[in-house]
């Protein structure tokens, strides 16, 4: 028998143990072990039950992710043929759930004949957030033991419920009192003295109250509005519509059927992409994941603005103590009124405990005094965006931070070489990119100086995941990989414009194709007044820059988005739905026919093209230049940070599968077109794309 499965038995009851640390992943070590403890179990006369267990902390998490995509993960016995096994025994098998049963975690235990759960375990199939469905029977018996209607929501969801709910539901037999493994046998027993057999899930009927068509027409009308994009919701509802009207075998059928389709949809692919590109992002070449790291046990924040406070949550959320420091009372007592009235509202939302608020308050210690930041681990600066401010910040930061504290700068666009180069200690210096709101937002890019220490990188990387959030290594340059990007997408909506699209036509095609947001909206709630202030930096610093100067026309007026109540829209007092206004369109219509640009009817397929295309092309030169380490980070920055759809799996994935000839053929075509010369192809697409290779390898 494999190591990570063992076999006992006590009293005439089998047990069998999975040990394949840490989640108990269904792995080839896990499943020949389970088949053959199974077997061994219903063969012996001296046992008349079996129980099935992990640890008190871990049922199974389900398929082991680190065998994804490996010939391993098709090794004999699958799953599925371990369930059938189960059904077969000709004795009662009890699941004893400690911890969490998860995926074919949890349909490893539907196939238990009962299920014994630790009282804090918690119960779910999240297939669904990797684009799939429960594949090992998963959709044909949770419907049959449970109702219809919340086996549809826990499936579509991928939400998992706690033991006592599933005890409620009929979903667990019994909560253990004590040690679970004790009460479990305790219950196998009890099954064996009453004469109890096996009660196979698949015997079982599942019933809806009325008729299941309308029941099922109701339950798909929902689960379509709320998962618009994704093609796997609506396939576990046809599956459980099956448990419901079809025998058991043929449901299984159709379920493998659905599975199938789904695994190769884009959708899927993507959002499995996501998943693994998340667990990537920390991975730096020659930064072994073994580097020592610094301790974090305070910190500092210098600046109580809007980044201020969203980073200070952020960390004491996580329980890290934090001194936040500003010049004035009076700026001071704002900044702590905001991260007050924002708990304030989590917890009047009934997402956050008062105690939980009440404590994260309590790790906040606000200071007049830049040197109440002498004894913080880190201190991460957010003053305001001129190098003079930051520099002169860090020369004093220097002259008051402990030794080995890590000094970080918030800057969205500044040369961190240049901030670091005004210290004694550049080695200590890093960029912390946060995204706003700081403390909702999962982006944070981590900006590697030149001469940043490789330690001081992976305590930052490991706080990033600490205060949770995505943290992306970026390389030092102008808009690091997010911005330096989001310029180019914000450039083409200009030209858009300029040529013919109102902003709502241009914002209606990107939001239609998924982006959360368009881009003149997203300029509104940014303030119209910062791109105007970055272009009025480029027509000095890089003439040649093309940019459409109608956006600068808005911002003239005064209209800097919604916090004035208009920019490219008007906004109602309170409100942040965007309005079309006549007055933009009167600007609009004056800026084109004072620049005779001649207009034409534009398509939704040539706006999306060109807003994404641009995106693809500028982060190829900066994989190229190595300022992302790898494709999929990029892909993570706009998932993340930017409101990319994940059913598109970021922009390079995107483009990979659109096809990168056809990207450069698409770009090609516009570089004949209107402001054409800022179409430059990145010479890493035109070499992929030429190799018929892809981004993301
Ligand atoms: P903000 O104007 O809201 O806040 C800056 C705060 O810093 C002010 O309260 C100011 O009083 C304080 N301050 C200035 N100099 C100080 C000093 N010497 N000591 C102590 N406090 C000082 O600005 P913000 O939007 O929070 O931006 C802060 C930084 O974060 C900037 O570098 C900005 O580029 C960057 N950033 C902003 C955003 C965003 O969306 N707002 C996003 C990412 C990064």
């Amino acid at each position: 028998m494999s190591e990570a499965v063992s076999y006992s038995v006590r009293d005439g009851i089998a047990v069998i143990s999975m040990n394949n640390p840490p989640v108990n992943g269904l792995g080839s070590k896990l499943r020949p072990g389970i088949m053959e403890s199974l077997k061994k179990a219903d063969a012996d006369p001296a046992v008349k039950a079996a129980v099935i267990w992990g640890s008190p902390k871990v049922f199974s998490g389900g398929a082991d992710i680190r065998e994804f995509n490996t010939p391993k993960s098709h090794e004999p016995p699958g799953l599925a043929q371990i369930n059938e096994a189960q059904d077969d025994m000709k004795k009662p098998l009890v699941a004893a759930i400690g911890g969490f049963a998860m995926g074919g975690g949890l349909e490893l235990a539907l196939a238990c004949h009962y299920r014994v759960a630790a009282p804090r375990a918690q119960l779910a199939l999240p297939e669904v957030k990797l684009g799939l469905l429960p594949g090992s029977g998963g959709t044909q018996r949770l419907p049959r033991i449970i109702p219809v209607a919340k086996a549809v929501e826990m499936m579509t969801t991928g939400n998992p419920i706690p033991a006592e709910e599933g005890k409620k539901l009929g979903l667990i037999d019994e909560i253990a009192t004590g040690d679970l493994l004790e009460s479990a046998v305790a219950y196998a027993k009890k099954l064996v003295a009453e004469g109890k057999g096996p009660r196979r899930i698949r015997d079982l009927t599942a019933k809806v109250e009325g008729d299941p068509k309308a029941f099922f027409a109701q339950v798909r009308d929902q689960v379509a509005k709320a998962s618009r994009g994704y093609p796997a919701p609506l396939e576990i509802v046809a599956c459980a519509e099956a448990a419901v009207t079809k025998p058991f075998d043929e449901g299984r059928k159709f379920e493998r059927e659905r599975f199938a389709v789904l695994i190769e949809t884009p959708e899927g692919k993507a959002l499995r992409h996501m998943f693994f590109a998340e667990r990537q992002t920390t991975k730096i070449p020659d930064v072994p994941e073994d580097t020592p790291t610094r301790e974090i046990k305070k910190a500092a924040v210098i600046g109580a603005g809007t980044m201020g406070g969203g980073i200070t949550m952020s960390l004491v959320s996580s329980g890290i103590p934090t001194t936040i420091i500003e010049m004035k009372q009076e700026a001071l007592d704002r900044g702590l009124g905001t991260i007050k009235k924002n708990y304030a509202a989590t917890v009047s939302k009934g997402r956050l405990k008062q105690e939980a608020m009440d404590k994260n308050m309590s790790l906040i210690t606000p200071s007049l005094d830049l040197n109440a930041a002498k004894d913080a681990d880190i201190i991460i600066e957010a003053v305001f965006e001129r190098m003079d401010v930051k520099q002169d910040t860090f020369r004093k930061l220097d002259a008051i931070a402990k030794p080995g504290a890590i000094l970080a700068s918030n800057t969205s666009t500044l040369d961190v070489d240049q901030i670091a180069a005004v210290t004694k200690r550049p080695q200590d210096v890093i960029g912390t990119h946060f995204f706003s709101p700081a403390n909702v937002m999962r982006l944070l890019e981590v900006v590697r100086g030149k001469q940043t220490a490789k330690d001081v990188l992976a305590t930052t990387m490991k706080l990033g995941k600490a205060i949770r959030k995505v943290p992306v290594v970026s390389g030092v340059c102008d808009g690091f990989i997010g911005n330096r990007m989001i310029e180019k997408y914000g450039q083409q909506s200009l030209f858009l414009i300029d040529e013919g699209c109102s902003p709502q036509q241009v914002d209606g095609a990107a939001q239609k194709w998924g982006m959360a947001m368009g881009p003149l909206a997203m300029g509104d709630m940014a303030g119209l007044d910062i791109g105007w202030e970055i272009r009025k930096r480029r027509y000095v610093e890089r003439p040649n820059f093309k940019y459409s100067k109608v956006a600068d026309k808005i911002a003239e007026r005064g209209r800097f988005g919604q916090k004035t109540g208009k920019g490219w829209y008007l906004y109602e007092p309170g409100s942040r739905k965007p309005i079309p206004d006549p007055e933009v369109e009167q600007i609009i219509a004056d800026y084109r026919k004072e620049t005779g640009i001649k207009t034409r009817q534009i398509s939704d397929d040539e706006i999306v093209e060109r807003l994404i295309y641009a995106l693809v092309n500028e982060a190829a030169y900066i994989l190229e230049e190595g300022i992302a380490l790898r494709a999929s980070d990029i892909d993570m920055v706009y998932l993340t940070g930017y409101g990319f759809p994940p059913y598109r799996g970021g922009p390079m994935f995107y483009a990979d599968t659109v096809g990168l000839p056809k990207v450069l053929a698409s770009i090609e075509k516009f570089r004949q077109g209107y402001m054409g010369e800022v179409w430059k192809p990145a010479p890493l697409l035109v070499k992929l794309a030429k190799e018929g290779k892809k981004f993301n390898g």
